[in-house]
């Protein structure tokens, strides 16, 4: 059933929400990895609050693309054919931008977000591929992060100052804050100022809120002036055009920092490691979190329904979840364990069981999260497998297309998945997406997760297990400086960021090991009491804590509405 537009009053919206990417079914590729993932996290917990929010992205025609592993282990990319219709409602309205002195139309698609409550949210998709606009033009809002430089900043051009047009065209007239997820939308905080007659900096930067990512300098976005000028003609009025430009670049994380009043990082420690790359900037932190309901599995469900009735609307009630029966904890997580092995037994003909002990390790294929840590030394994690009663191994995520060396690690598991294979089971599901990511994060019983410190800003999916009850083994970086106690709510790998002396990859290395041989593994097999007792801990200590309903709290509290 279509609900008429009526039931959205964009005149009543006190927030727009602006991201790249926005991740909300998998059967819209719009988004990438965890970026997109955080912001339909984000706009589900609004909704669910009954927060007057909007999203604002684009639209992707071609979609983030389909992966396949061939048999070299090599990444085959496939275009993803999707048809906006069938999800989303194309709106009348269309504005117009200037970008190299052509006029580029774009047309605004309609998504509901339904809270639980039966509020009904809006998230708009912004698309140039109209018969009006040139065939370059059309392209604009084909491929997330495709193509070049020009390619890119003509999508943020249509994502930050499109994206206000738009709004304005859909009667936002009392959007009281603009939230960046991130600096590809800074470019709304230009279109604002121009809005303004007079103090114009300071009466955009009254309305702004920027959210960065990225704890590593070469991550963040940033434009060749006589690029910028050559694509936004006048919009770069003498009066901005002295004060945007550093070392003659645009970088958009500035853009975002000098224009608004909050800004924030995604946890405690990477608001602290932004604050030493951005000196002079008043930079806090809101630990980012994830959707409880949307990422508990159906077993963990029931079983919180059961014992901690009003949990989706309020996750702060998984803290009691300390009194639920140890059995009804361990069956709903055999349960998951089941799907998910069946799940890859049949799509992979492979024979995993339910009894071994089961590594999960799934997330954008970047170098820094280090994917193949676990494969470090075939021979001793061999004999690790052999001196316990058992141990399986699955992997996901996807290089992007042009890194090579993401590609790399990728080859570089599946040639060590078959030199292991008759004595560890392993498997890389091809293709991740919210719909394994969900199988996943339930399925395995722990969650492993060795990024490269300090480039973790926060991290996400370790949460999503900690809400299936799933231990965490992990580097302490982003998130898990604040989720992880020892043997409570799962294990660390290598030094703290405190210690005198920070431990080396190999070092890691040996610690993965040494923790897994004689720590983890046998307690699975041999305490399954204690093991439990740890489960229970991740969901009443991490699943309490890291999620997006809190997160949002924190927004309205800090950023928004003060
Ligand atoms: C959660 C999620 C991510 C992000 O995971 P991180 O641990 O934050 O890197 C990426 N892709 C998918 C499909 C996800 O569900």
């Amino acid at each position: 059933m279509k609900i008429t537009e009526s039931q959205i009053d964009f005149n009543n919206l006190l927030v727009a929400y602006f991201s790249m990417e926005i991740g909300i079914d998998s059967k819209l590729p719009t988004y990438s990895g965890g970026l997109g993932i955080l912001a339909g996290d984000t706009l589900r917990s609004a909704a669910d609050l009954e927060l007057p929010v909007i999203g604002i992205t684009l639209l992707y025609n071609k979609g983030y693309f389909r992966q396949i592993i061939n048999e070299h282990g090599d990444q085959i990319e496939e275009h993803v054919d999707w048809n906006p219709n069938n999800y989303l409602n194309p709106l009348p309205n269309k504005v117009s931008i200037k970008i190299e002195g052509r006029d580029v139309k774009i047309k605004a698609w309609l998504y509901r977000l339904n809270g639980i409550t039966g509020k009904v949210n809006p998230i708009i998709f912004l698309d140039t591929d109209l018969p009006e606009n040139s065939d370059y033009d059309k392209t604009i809002t084909h491929h997330l992060y495709g193509n070049d430089d020009h390619y890119r900043l003509a999508q943020e051009i249509i994502l930050g100052i499109g994206g206000v047009r738009v709004l304005e065209s859909l009667g936002c007239t009392n959007l009281k804050k603009y939230h960046m997820n991130e600096g590809h939308s800074a470019l709304l905080t230009l279109e604002l100022c121009r809005r303004e007659s007079k103090n114009k900096m300071q009466k955009a930067r009254e309305k702004c809120v920027f959210t960065t990512h990225t704890p590593v300098p070469a991550g963040h976005d940033q434009f060749e002036k006589h690029l910028v000028e050559n694509m936004l003609g006048d919009f770069i009025t003498p009066e901005i055009k002295g004060g945007i430009f550093i070392n003659n670049k645009l970088n958009m994380t500035y853009l975002g920092l000098r224009f608004s009043r909050f800004v924030n990082g995604v946890a405690k420690k990477h608001g602290e490691v932004s604050r030493s790359m951005f000196p002079g900037y008043h930079i806090e932190s809101i630990t980012n979190g994830i959707h409880s309901y949307f990422w508990t599995a159906e077993p963990f469900r029931k079983l919180f329904d059961k014992y901690l009735p009003g949990w989706e609307c309020d996750p702060f009630n998984l803290r009691y979840v300390l009194g639920v029966p140890k059995e009804e904890i361990w069956k709903a997580h055999l349960k998951s364990k089941k799907k998910l092995v069946s799940f890859v037994n049949k799509k992979y003909k492979l024979d995993m069981d339910s009894e071994t002990f089961t590594i999960g390790f799934a997330r954008r294929s970047a170098t820094y999260k280090r994917g193949d840590m676990l494969f470090s030394d075939i021979d001793r994690l061999l004999k690790i497998a052999e001196n316990s009663k058992g141990l399986q191994i699955i992997y996901a995520g996807k290089a992007h297309p042009k890194d090579w060396e993401g590609k790399q690690v990728i080859k570089r598991i599946i040639e060590a998945m078959r030199s292991v294979k008759h004595k560890i089971k392993v498997c890389y599901i091809e293709n991740y997406d919210i719909d394994i990511a969900k199988f996943l994060v339930s399925g395995v019983d722990i969650w492993l997760n060795n990024p490269l410190r300090p480039k973790e800003a926060s991290g996400t999916s370790g949460m999503k297990a900690a809400h299936n009850g799933i231990p965490h083994f992990s580097i302490l970086d982003g998130w898990w400086l604040e989720g992880h106690i020892e043997n409570v709510t799962g294990w660390s790998i290598g030094s703290h960021p405190s210690a005198s002396k920070h431990s080396t990859h190999e070092e890691e290395v040996e610690d993965l090991y040494s923790k897994l041989e004689y720590i983890i593994i046998p307690k699975f097999y041999n305490e399954r009491d204690s093991w439990i007792e740890i489960m229970r801990h991740s969901i009443a200590i991490n699943g309490s804590f890291f999620n997006t309903h809190r997160m949002v709290q924190q927004y309205v509290l800090n950023a928004y509405f003060k």
